[in-house]
């Protein structure tokens, strides 16, 4: 029977993408520098190479988050202030809550069934924000941010201190749902709890790389919890 689920926000309840470059664009003009394609671009490649080494612990996140800027005013003459950066990028962020197609529909019908919890790695600061301007609050029981655990998905221990607060939670009634195979799946996967890949692009499940379903519009998400119920 399954009963709890651990769902994952950017890029699976929320589109990150766009509100990641929105708020870059607007921090850069800010800054007084043009939000050129290509700049945007190395932004997004620098930021998903440093957030790669967070998840498997080779930066801390105090670093990542500006670092990031760092990298990139290097790269490109910038001479932009990191934290200065940082913080400007955090408040746009913070601003920008658009739906997955099918998000908020998904909500309403699988908060009926479920009691829903958020299982993020995303800033806590930007993170609550958008949770609210979103209005998915009261959707959600409880809202693991891993800024606040002190763990990232994919290390266990980030699961560890979410049982410890999902009230009659165990492996066997919770599933794992997300998009990233890195963070969402693999942490899923480790903790031996029954996973769930939005997978939109319908991108290659790597060798090695488990999953036990794969839903590539939000709408599939409601049967095949059912039917994985049912196969349990
Ligand atoms: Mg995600």
């Amino acid at each position: 029977m399954i009963k709890n689920l651990l769902i994952d926000l950017d890029d699976t309840l929320l589109d990150f993408g766009k509100a990641e470059s929105i708020a870059l664009t607007k921090t850069l003009l800010k800054c007084k520098i043009e939000p050129s394609e290509q700049l945007l671009a190395r932004y997004h490649e620098i930021n998903a190479s440093l957030w790669h080494a967070l998840e498997e612990g080779r930066i801390l996140r105090s670093e990542l988050l500006l670092e990031r800027f760092r990298r990139l005013s290097e790269e490109f003459s910038l001479s932009l202030d990191p934290v200065l950066t940082q913080s400007y990028y955090d408040e746009f962020l913070s601003m920008g809550c658009f739906f997955i197609p099918g998000a908020k529909e998904l909500l309403d019908e699988l908060a009926e069934q479920y009691t829903l919890y958020i299982a993020s790695n995303g800033n806590v600061r930007a993170q609550q924000k958008r949770i609210a301007n979103a209005g998915l609050s009261g959707y959600f029981t409880d809202v693991f941010l891993s800024e606040v655990i002190g763990h990232d998905k994919p290390d266990p221990a980030f699961f560890d201190a979410c049982f410890a607060r999902m009230e009659g939670a165990d492996r066997d009634n919770t599933v794992m749902i997300g998009d990233s195979l890195r963070s969402d799946m693999l942490g899923g996967m480790r903790y031996g709890l029954p996973t769930v890949w939005f997978n939109p692009k319908r991108l290659p499940l790597p060798e090695g790389m488990h999953v036990d379903a794969v839903i590539h519009s939000l709408s599939q998400l409601p049967a095949t919890l059912r039917r994985m119920a049912m196969a349990h």
